[in-house]
């Protein structure tokens, strides 16, 4: 396949980039470095700067590719609800774009990248596809809005559409920015180096933590995959987590106890999400192959910035 990346310089586009790489694919990322970073791309990946709602960039780039993996947006939940017209800008208007441009070239395929944070609070877990969203922030809404930018406009259009629900992505070299950092490498950081661990609401919330090699399994076998057009599909581990037993995990793997702190007063976020991923299973042939403890070893060991503080 040729296929393009955007937002291919990020955690998740640089993990599938240089596995498309070395599957033998021809591999192109678009990515504006608002926040990635292309040094760890593979040499043989075609990097352009740029944004992806310049429509004339995407004629030029996405000529002769056949499939497209729609990345590139602005993904922290805090952040979008300061700044909602610019996760609608990016993520929805940048949808948009993308289609526009697709329809105008002839491209026929295109996986988007989608969250679990769209089911929000559910009354029943694991979350199914079929579940109505009930999003909490605007990048929830802004993730909705994508897919149905991305189903409808791809039913007009010709193009076949596929979105992958994916749920709390972790792994090496994952940003860890100063302000509203995920939180498996920011507890990491806090455990190997002594510094306290904050645990928001009562920390009995759980979450699905799926592992960067997983998640890019997932995406390789959605670009390939006969019978997947206009699916939603999640991508889990399928492993119910809460807050606390991930620090047990973090103490386990680093031989490290965590100087936790409670502060009950700030909101926890969702009380509950794990992903069902039965239908990943039967879609994609999907299954994690790397569980929480096994996954936080492979951060250890991997990402320098840890692997020092061993
Ligand atoms: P990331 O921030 O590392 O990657 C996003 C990339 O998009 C960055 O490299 C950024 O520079 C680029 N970008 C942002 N705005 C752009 C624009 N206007 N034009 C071109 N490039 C732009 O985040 P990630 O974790 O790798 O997420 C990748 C995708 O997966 C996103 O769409 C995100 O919403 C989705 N997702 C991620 C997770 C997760 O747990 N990491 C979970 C669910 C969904």
């Amino acid at each position: 396949m040729r296929v393009l990346i955007t937002g291919g310089a990020g955690f998740i586009g640089t993990a599938l980039a240089n596995r498309l790489v070395e599957l033998g694919h021809q591999v192109r990322v678009l990515d504006d470095l608002s926040a990635g970073d292309p040094s760890r791309l593979h040499q043989d990946v075609l990097f352009n700067r740029g944004d992806v709602r310049d429509r004339p960039k995407l004629w030029t780039i996405l000529h002769n590719i056949d499939c497209v993996f729609h990345l590139a947006a602005r993904v922290s939940v805090p952040e979008s609800i300061l700044y909602p017209r610019e996760y609608n800008d990016v993520n929805v208007g940048g949808t948009v774009s993308v289609m526009e441009a697709m329809r105008d070239v002839g491209v026929k395929r295109v996986v988007l990248a989608s969250s679990g944070t769209v089911y929000g609070e559910q009354p029943a877990q694991p979350v199914k596809e079929s579940f109505r969203p009930n999003p909490r922030a605007p990048y929830a809404v802004s993730k909705i809005a994508a897919e149905y930018y991305v189903f409808t406009l791809g039913q007009l259009y010709g193009i076949e559409t596929v979105a992958l629900r994916i749920f709390n992505a972790y792994g090496p070299y994952q940003p860890l920015p100063p302000s509203h950092a995920p939180v498996i490498p920011l507890f990491m950081r806090q455990v190997l180096t002594g510094g306290s661990v904050v645990i928001f609401g009562d920390g009995r919330q759980t979450r699905d933590f799926v592992y960067i090699d997983d998640v890019v399994d997932a995406l390789v076998a959605a670009a390939l995959a006969p019978d997947v057009d206009r699916q939603i599909i999640n991508v889990g581990s399928g492993q119910e987590v809460s807050v606390r037993e991930l620090v047990r995990h973090i103490e386990r793997v680093t031989r490290r106890k965590a100087n936790v702190i409670e502060n009950a007063g700030q909101d926890g976020g969702v009380s509950r999400l794990v992903a069902d991923i039965t239908l990943a299973h039967q879609k994609l042939g999907f299954t994690p192959k790397v569980d929480i403890e096994a996954g936080l070893r492979l951060l250890l060991e991997l990402d320098p910035r840890f692997r020092q503080l061993r």
